[in-house]
């Protein structure tokens, strides 16, 4: 197999439409493993027969459009750290990357909906993506969100949640008071 073969055959084409810019189509999701912050990893297998770490994301830009230009990063305009469709995927600046995901993950927050909810739930029973692969996916700012909606905890059936409902929870004590935060606060680390 070509390393094309072999990096295609760990993404999803037929991924999840974006929940707020449907425009944009289909999502081609990364099923290997992923970074910490969500990007796919994949190793390119050299000529000598060595392979050399690189991003998903950045190797399907790079499939299509070569090199990515010295000083740019490749951004997602669905902003989806997995998605390796090369239609999302453009080379530009870490700063118009921030502005770009602040803008619409403020847009995001306020557009959560049962709708959402219910896709989340969808996605997460077909097994093929973890937790926090969705929560990257949705912008939800952790994968034990994606754990409430799944155990329908959240945004269960019937339950329309508002965003003044979203901000309380963001809000709450008990969310304050996490297990990562509490061992945070006691040893220093977080495993
Ligand atoms: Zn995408």
């Amino acid at each position: 197999m070509t390393n094309e073969e072999r990096f295609w055959a760990k993404v999803n084409k037929n991924g999840p439409i974006h929940p707020y810019r449907p425009e944009l189509g289909k999502c081609c999701l990364w099923t290997g493993g992923c970074t910490d912050r969500g990007y796919g990893n994949f190793h390119v297998k050299m000529a000598d027969g060595s392979f050399r770490a690189t991003r998903a994301h950045r190797y399907a830009y790079e499939l299509k459009n070569g090199a990515i230009p010295d000083g740019l990063i490749v951004l997602h305009s669905c902003d989806r750290t997995q998605c390796c469709n090369d239609s999302h995927l453009s080379a530009g600046t870490l700063k118009q990357n921030t502005r770009d995901m602040v803008g619409r993950q403020r847009k995001a927050t306020t557009n959560l909906s049962l709708d959402t909810a219910r896709m989340i739930r969808n996605l997460y029973a077909t097994g093929q993506y973890s937790q926090r692969a969705i929560a990257a996916a949705f912008f939800l700012d952790s994968h034990s969100t994606v754990g409430k909606i799944v155990r329908n905890e959240m945004w269960a059936e019937g339950e329309e949640v508002t965003l003044a409902d979203w901000r309380s929870w963001r809000h709450s004590p008990a969310r304050k008071r996490s297990p990562r935060k509490i061992l945070k606060a006691q040893t220093g680390t977080v495993a």
